[in-house]
């Protein structure tokens, strides 16, 4: 997990008008990572992740943009112009190695990953908003 901060200087502003995007690494043509077990690929776990996280953030009132909700290739470039654009005060960045266990491929741990980096992601705003 990559998290840029910006706009942090504004400290103020509600939770509510809070702009997270939510960046699914890779996607389409670009796979990312592939796990040597069962070809599990990056693009697939970074999206169900996104996914879940987004989720859990607009349970809490914030406002999300996903970089890309479906299984398709987004530009480094594209996935910039939209966060600088929207004038997001986070962009998180979902990515995930390629390693030997399995415990990525199940649910219930994609789940505990999208629930600690919404606890980040809130924790981050009440300390600025302090
Ligand atoms: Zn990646």
């Amino acid at each position: 997990m990559i998290i840029n901060f910006i706009n942090q200087s504004d400290a103020d502003s509600k939770k509510q008008e809070r702009l997270v995007i939510i960046d699914a690494g890779h996607g389409g043509s670009d796979p990312g990572a592939t796990s040597p077990i069962k070809g599990l690929l990056e693009r697939e776990v970074a999206l169900d992740v996104s996914r879940k996280l987004n989720v859990l953030l607009k349970e809490t009132g914030f406002k999300t943009y996903m970089t890309r909700e479906n299984d398709v290739a987004v530009s480094l470039r594209d996935r910039v112009t939209v966060a600088n654009k929207l004038e997001a005060d986070l962009f998180v960045s979902v990515h995930a190695n390629a390693a030997m266990n399995t415990r990525l491929a199940t649910q219930e741990y994609r789940q505990l990953v999208a629930e600690a980096m919404f606890r980040a992601i809130a924790t981050y705003f009440e300390e600025i908003n302090k």
